[in-house]
């Protein structure tokens, strides 16, 4: 991590961890784990949780898993265990050893419910699902003993064994920890824990046609690879009495520690791996690395550092009360690392013709530019000048507001890092637009004041001949509701959705851009700041006929909320 980072501040999980490494609980050992399911690509609250558990074990000198909760073969896929190993070591982080498997502890897993069998605190039950469902009673309401509840372990056993020989169908049988169904948390409503799917999974195979529940799996694979501390989201409070029951009844290794933690919720986007697969299902973005997607893959497309996105983590920082951190803050943390690292380049966005009358037909002078104002070490750049050149339209008004700065009829300009111009005439198409200007440059003025005079305004610009085609992608948030999900259910309409308020304005595409020919070069993740325009990064969709550049972020937050 590079010195201008956040130091990492105390958290209440440091506060755990430092009593229990005083009073020795774990024999002074940090081991944590970032457990993904590989069900879709990691988004930013991922980042939180991968920054935190990866975070705590290199600063407490221990050590963190990677481990692939792999226990629902149907909606897993070997590309998103590709896509998350990616996207942990982008971000920075090592994990301890090679990445592990809940599905490589399956036989073990299988073993300890054998055990929990012949405790007596396991048994399989065939009520259907929908039995089973009016026997859970509800939140006001205790559930009601399964008849199966008093088989023999031997019963137990044998069907047990027979599930796992596949001579049951799929819903037919569940192997159910008994706890107690009148407990007034569900989740200890003898929950199942092993059910029947006849699917083939990434990792074993045809092997099993048991799969393990997430609960029952979780705790165990903690233990098995001797977590200390198993820190989790919130919502997984109510299922630590369940965490803690499992590893109560077996002998297992160790017993880690649960620690819930508050999820990250950012306005304007969602950060829920299923709705963000549903996205691009339906091609509402390009797909999971989208630059408009809160996925890791997809802010690094955008031009998102890793640094910056760990700067985020440690900003928001962690507690144990749910909140919404505004889109702001990210974009600050992006804006503050590309301010200092990012070279400076000239690109018009929008470009409008100027002719300077008063420059020979084929003269071209080279002129010389800071790669970035405030640190020499980062060089020059050559910038050639010609007689036509283009500057963005934005940069000109035939009739101008008062206190106008840039170029207008009959009043001078300063092009950034050369001369000033003045402009003579405007013409106009048959439809009336400004087409092109007929401008005149003073020669006395590069790297020095005009005399007796004052030009406050300065645009970017570049020249026809030395400047190569680029398309700009310019970005705005991907909903524009703060809080989606939320707007989504305030209608009353059934259908209404969260992807009612997917902004129709994210995208917006400027395909004549021209780019200084400093830029001519990039490569697919450079990254600049492009002059009075904002942060960019170039896009892998790039040609040799045309640069495509994302912009990351702007120059300034001067983000309005949608309606206001
Ligand atoms: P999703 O709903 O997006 O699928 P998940 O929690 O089901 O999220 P997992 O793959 O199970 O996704 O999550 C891996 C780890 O990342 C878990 O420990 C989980 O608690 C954590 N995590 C997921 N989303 C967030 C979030 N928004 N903020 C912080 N941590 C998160
Ligand atoms: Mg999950």
């Amino acid at each position: 991590m590079s010195d201008t980072e956040t130091k990492p501040s105390s958290n209440f999980i440091r506060h755990i961890i430092d009593a229990d490494i005083s009073s020795n609980k774990h024999n002074g050992a940090v081991v944590t784990r970032f457990p993904p399911e590989p069900n879709g690509y990691l988004h930013i609250g991922h980042a939180k949780s991968i920054c935190l558990n990866f975070g705590l074990a290199e600063d407490y000198k221990g050590r963190c898993n990677l481990r692939f909760d792999d226990t629902n073969p149907e909606k897993e896929d070997m590309e998103y265990i590709d896509s998350i190993k990616k996207d942990v070591s982008w971000l920075g982080f090592e994990w301890n050893d090679e990445p592990k498997f809940s599905s490589d502890y399956f036989q073990q897993l299988y073993d300890y419910a054998v055990e929990l069998i012949k405790l007596g605190k396991a048994y399989v039950c065939s009520l259907s699902p929908e039995e089973a469902r009016e026997y859970r009673g509800s939140l006001t309401e205790a559930g009601k003993d399964s008849p199966y509840r008093e088989q023999s372990v031997e019963e137990n056993l044998d069907l047990f064994e027979r599930m796992k020989a596949g001579e049951f169908d799929e819903g037919a049988k569940v192997l159910r920890a008994k706890i107690d169904m009148a407990s007034a948390n569900i989740n200890m409503r003898d929950p199942i824990i092993y059910r029947i799917r006849k699917v083939e999974h990434h990792q074993t195979g045809n092997a099993w046609c048991i799969y393990p529940m997430y609960d029952y799996t979780h705790c165990l694979s903690d233990a098995i690879e001797g977590i200390t501390h198993s820190l989790c989201t919130l919502e997984f409070e109510d299922h630590r009495p369940l965490y803690d029951w499992v590893l109560d009844q077996l002998q297992t290794p160790c017993h880690p520690q649960q620690i819930e933690f508050a999820r990250l919720n950012l306005n304007y986007t969602i950060t829920s791996k299923r709705k963000l697969k549903l996205l691009v299902d339906d091609k509402h973005v390009t797909g999971w690395d989208d630059p408009r997607m809160p996925t890791i893959s997809g802010l690094r497309r955008r031009g998102y550092t890793a640094a910056s996105i760990r700067e985020f983590s440690e900003r928001i920082g962690v507690t144990k009360v749910d909140g919404v951190v505004d889109m702001g803050t990210l974009e600050f943390c992006i804006r503050e690392d590309l301010e200092s690292s990012a070279p400076r380049a000239m690109c018009v966005i929008n470009p409008l013709k100027v002719t300077i009358e008063s420059w020979a037909d084929d003269q071209v002078e080279e002129l010389s530019a800071p790669c970035h104002p405030k640190d020499e070490s980062m060089g020059r750049r050559s910038i050639k000048m010609t007689k036509v050149i283009y500057i963005d339209r934005s940069d000109f008004e035939e009739v101008p507001p008062p206190k106008y700065k840039r170029l207008t009829v009959d009043k001078e300009v300063r092009l950034r890092n050369s001369y000033v111009i003045k402009c003579n005439k405007v013409i106009k198409n048959d439809a009336g637009e400004v087409i092109e200007l007929i401008c005149s440059h003073d020669v006395d003025t590069l790297g020095k004041k005009p005399e007796g005079r004052k030009v406050k305004g300065v645009i970017h610009w570049v020249s026809q001949a030395y400047s190569v085609p680029a398309e700009v992608r310019i970005y705005d948030r991907l909903f524009s509701a703060e809080n989606p999900d939320a707007a989504a259910k305030q209608h009353d309409d059934e259908n209404s959705h969260f992807l009612d308020f997917l902004n129709p304005d994210s995208l917006q595409v400027m395909p004549d851009a021209r780019a200084e020919m400093s830029l001519a070069t990039s490569q697919a993740g450079d990254s600049y700041q492009f002059e009075r325009e904002g942060y960019f990064t170039t896009d892998a969709d790039s040609s040799a006929d045309k640069l495509v550049f994302n912009r990351t972020v702007s120059l300034r937050d001067s983000w309005v909320k949608v309606g206001k």
